[in-house]
């Protein structure tokens, strides 16, 4: 049964009313639609216009049925003895999966319209609630039964007695499908005294995942050098590779490090899914006032616009959803990555391979041969690829970067010691962005606290059911430095960052200590964490937070 033009205008309309969708991609994709009998949705899925949890979230809505998050999946359990009955072929071809919600039975599915499916499953478990999720959150969930009725243990257990290069390997796919199924990306497998320790780094915090006995640590070090082609005599030098591997219908990339150690060698993996989905600007958890400095940032038709921030502040995340707010149908945007960690619609993409010459500064050299309006390069961390960068700013393009330094003021003096002059830094930027990742604290278990200066200030709790030591999930806290023609006219005479600091401050800049004393002030976070991250609380950030508050609260 397809769905009736009815439906299809509702969805589409939905999202346009979210702001999820603009009306030129809506009828781009009804195109699509007639030629090739698709759904709308799934149209709008594979053209990447809008995500996948967004569109469930939507037809959920229309339909008055429930909505589970992929998140919230690795929450459920599956009902193995209706699946069995059901059968795991026709469950995966149909897109279904009965599970467990605290104790519910419930029928997830994919397409609420396969009534045809939904009748045959029923008639063989009998009736149950029928709720919605995305497509791969419910392939994932299947490809995870082999190893749901076996729980993590067994498989210990198992590959405790034998050492058939078969068991290891499932070790590894159980490992890096759960990774995927609770959305870590990272995975630490270190030798420790008598076991061999599996964590995974959830929300930026290591999390004991699974403890192996140490007889099969270097086994599954093997497997990982084996797998990427590594000799298995290096287990004694820095090492790293990477391999492919197919898990629940998609090929995701996994690169690892290993180090060799008094104990063993230790291996850190981390797994590029990128079919994971784009995060848009306001979900990040920027403040009112951060929004509007980007907006008016990415307003500029050319120049360079940096990120700056240490490694996992989630830099590359806030690139891509700047990029896709950009990236319509009239504007050329080429990116060089290493490694491309999502592949973006409509946006070509090269990886940057040494060997063969591809390095960031050859390729944007190549794209200006192009004719691109916008241009991402990954990294900038030489000479070479800033000039580059500034080149192809001053010719009309708007250049996004990413690069190391701690704060926005920072990233003047970063460039100059990389050799690039005061005047193409003061000629060619047009905007920095620095940020960090906070814990944000749980709303359940955190409590009260007096802290003077601050609102509503709380403190973490003890941790809980829905949390992990008081917090869950993390927040952008950011600073957004946008260039006034005064502050321009220091970067030009190569100012230090202080007087740019203290001259942007008198324009309206807020800092990230600031942003930071506003999530405290909202009970968001903690001064613990804050401090943790960004450093001590002042008084001038104090003072600022006065004004933030009412930035914030206006409108
Ligand atoms: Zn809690």
């Amino acid at each position: 049964m397809g769905a009736t033009q009815a439906q299809r205008m509702r969805l589409g309309e939905q999202l346009i009313a979210s702001g999820l969708l603009s009306d030129e991609k809506l009828e781009l994709a009804l195109k699509v639609c007639d030629r090739t009998k698709e759904r709308l949705g799934s149209v709008l899925e594979r053209m990447g216009f809008v995500r996948p949890e967004d569109i469930a979230r939507m037809v959920s809505r229309q339909y008055g049925v429930r909505y589970i998050s992929p998140k919230m999946m690795s929450k459920v359990q599956l009902d193995g003895e209706a699946l069995e009955k059901i059968g795991e072929e026709f469950a995966k071809e149909n897109n279904m999966v009965p599970v467990l919600f605290k104790k519910r039975p419930l029928l997830i599915m994919y397409d609420l319209l396969n009534t045809k499916a939904k009748d045959r499953a029923v008639k063989l478990i009998g009736k149950r609630e029928v709720v919605l999720s995305t497509k791969s959150a419910i392939a994932t969930t299947l490809a995870l039964f082999a190893f749901a009725e076996l729980d993590a243990n067994s498989i210990v257990e198992q590959t405790r007695d034998t050492i058939a290069q078969g068991e290891i390997n499932e070790l590894l796919t159980y490992l890096l499908g759960r990774a995927v199924l609770v959305g870590t990306s990272d995975i630490h497998i270190e030798p420790s005294g008598p076991v061999s320790m599996v964590r995974f780094r959830r929300d930026g915090v290591l999390m004991p995942e699974l403890t192996l006995p140490r007889e099969r640590h270097e086994n599954l070090v093997n497997v990982l050098f084996g797998k990427s082609g590594i000799d298995l005599s290096d287990f004694h030098r820095l090492r790293d590779g990477r391999f492919s591997f197919e898990f629940a219908g998609r090929m995701l990339d996994v690169r690892f490090a290993s180090s060799p150690t008094v104990e063993g060698p230790m291996v850190v993996m981390r797994i590029l899914d990128d079919t994971r989905s784009l995060m848009r600007l306001e979900e990040l958890g920027y403040t009112r006032h951060n929004l509007n400095c980007i907006a008016e940032i990415l307003r500029h038709p050319y120049g360079v616009i940096l990120m700056v921030g240490p490694t996992g502040s989630g830099k590359t995340t806030t690139l891509y959803s700047m990029l896709s707010t950009l990236n319509d149908s009239q504007r050329k945007i080429l990116t060089v990555e290493d490694p491309v960690e999502i592949k973006l619609p409509s946006v070509q993409q090269v990886q940057v391979n040494e060997k063969a010459g591809v390095t960031f500064a050859n390729a944007v050299r190549g794209f200006l041969r192009q004719d691109p309006d916008i241009i991402l390069v990954g990294e900038i961390r030489d000479e070479e690829t800033a000039r580059e960068a500034y080149r192809a700013a001053n010719t009309g393009h708007l250049v996004f970067s990413t690069l190391h330094a701690n704060t926005a003021m920072e990233a003047f003096g970063r460039l100059t010691d990389l050799g690039l002059e005061a005047f193409r830094l003061a000629d060619g930027t047009v905007g920095v962005v620095a940020q960090r990742l906070l814990r944000r604290l749980c709303q359940k278990c955190s409590k009260p606290e007096k802290r003077s200066g601050f609102e509503r200030p709380r403190k973490a709790g003890p941790g809980c059911a829905s949390c992990s030591k008081g917090y869950v999930g993390r927040s952008v806290v950011a600073e957004v430095l946008q260039l006034s023609p005064e502050l321009i006219e220091l970067v030009h005479q190569a100012r230090p960052a202080s007087e740019l600091l203290a001259n942007a401050m008198k324009a309206g800049f807020m800092n990230m200590l600031v942003n930071g004393c506003f999530l405290i002030d909202q009970g968001q976070s903690s001064v613990e964490e804050v401090e943790r991250v960004i450093g001590p609380i002042n008084e001038e950030s104090l003072d600022a937070l006065v004004k933030y508050r009412k930035i914030e609260g206006g409108n």
